[in-house]
């Protein structure tokens, strides 16, 4: 059994930024970061990765820039009786974070079906696309839009987007489905809407209605998983996302704080929100260190999200508002230089 002040698990947005924040507001604290990755991840320009591989080097941080943190390349498994267990031992803690995110739980079992979660996923991808002519994308949302996006701007392939609600990006406006749509049309990209993919087989994807569409490979962007340490136990709504109080602690763990995607927290599932999660939980244990606390509370807000369909089109969006072509295409890059240089320093 080793024993750290703070465990935090998972070093995705929330959890790397948690760290970092904590590093300087709390030096004396013995601090670990459990992570099954050996790199920070940019996970908003991951599907670059599928037609450049190169663009790697550009979005990932080594866990290594972490100055004062233990970084240890464990999974966790457990958090129980105040002790978090991983595959090789236990750990205790005074406060612990927990920050695992999501993933994209994909019914089809095939070595020719993708899902995009990591830049791991992201060469597979790239690499199986080398040799395919027909590539199915599965879900119209965020993701399933991006990596459309990016294919038919970027490859000559037949490609298809099937989405089983009516329209692409279903949290937006229609305005914003519209321009998504046309756009991808523009670029020869077939939308199918009403669709529900529900098998694969001899390079045909078959929908719920029946519907066979040709595909040498499937990229599955569609739904949102939470693998929680703490499922079963009380703090977990019936989709495995953790409970949490205004301030991110766990539901009836005081020390125990949770952000990022793997929260009930009713919002959109972005970066963004994650990095939010993480300035208040850095702020609440530095608060709940002092003698006489006074506990942040997480609002939920959003500063607009920007969508990108290749390199040189993208769209900011607000609520209703929007603004689509070159300019938001140039803040989305701008962004990602942005935050990956400030999480480097
Ligand atoms: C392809 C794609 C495109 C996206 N585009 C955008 C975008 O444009 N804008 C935007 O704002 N958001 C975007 N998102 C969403 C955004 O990436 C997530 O909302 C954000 O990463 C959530 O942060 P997190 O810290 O909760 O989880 P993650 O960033 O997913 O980090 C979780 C970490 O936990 C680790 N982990 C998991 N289980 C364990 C375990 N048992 N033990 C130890 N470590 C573990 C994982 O390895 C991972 O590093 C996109 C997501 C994807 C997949």
């Amino acid at each position: 059994m080793k024993r750290f002040d703070i465990v935090i698990v998972g070093g995705g947005f929330c959890g790397f930024l948690v760290a970092k924040k904590l590093e300087k507001l709390l030096p004396e604290k013995n601090i670990a970061l459990l992570e099954l990755r050996k790199e920070f991840e940019y996970t908003p320009s991951i599907m670059k990765i599928i037609t450049d591989k190169k663009y790697a080097e550009k979005i990932t941080i080594p866990y290594t820039t972490l100055k004062r943190t233990t970084v240890l390349h464990e999974p966790a498994q457990k958090l129980h009786d105040g002790k978090i267990i991983s595959n090789k031992k236990t750990y205790t803690y005074d406060f612990a974070v927990i920050c695992s995110g999501a993933h994209t739980p994909c019914p089809l079992k095939s070595e020719q079906v993708f899902v995009l979660k990591s830049v791991q996923d992201a060469f597979k991808i790239h690499d199986a696309i080398q040799n395919a002519k027909r590539v199915v994308v599965v879900g119209g949302g965020l993701v399933g839009v991006e990596v459309a996006g990016e294919l038919c701007t970027k490859k000559r392939k037949h490609i298809v987007l099937v989405e089983p609600g009516e329209r692409l990006l279903r949290r937006n406006s229609e305005q914003v489905s519209q321009h998504f749509q046309k756009y991808l049309e523009q670029k020869g990209c077939m939308c199918v809407f009403g669709e529900r993919v529900t098998q694969f087989k001899n390079k045909t994807v078959i929908t719920q209605s029946g519907k066979n569409i040709a595909a040498d490979i499937v990229i599955w962007c569609a739904g949102i998983g939470v693998d929680t340490l703490l499922r079963g136990g009380a703090c977990v709504n019936d989709k495995g996302c953790v409970l949490v109080d205004e301030y991110l602690r766990v539901k009836g763990l005081e020390h125990v704080f949770a952000g990022g995607d793997i929260t009930d927290v009713p919002e959109e599932k972005t970066a963004q929100s994650a990095e939010q999660h993480a300035e208040v939980i850095a702020e609440n244990i530095l608060q709940m260190n002092s003698s006489n606390p006074q506990l942040t509370s997480h609002t939920p807000h959003s500063q607009g999200l920007l969508i990108s369909t290749g390199d040189w089109h993208a769209v900011f969006v607000r609520d209703s508002f929007f603004f689509s072509g070159i300019i938001p295409a140039l803040m989305k890059r701008f962004l990602e230089w942005w935050v990956v240089w400030k999480l480097k320093h």
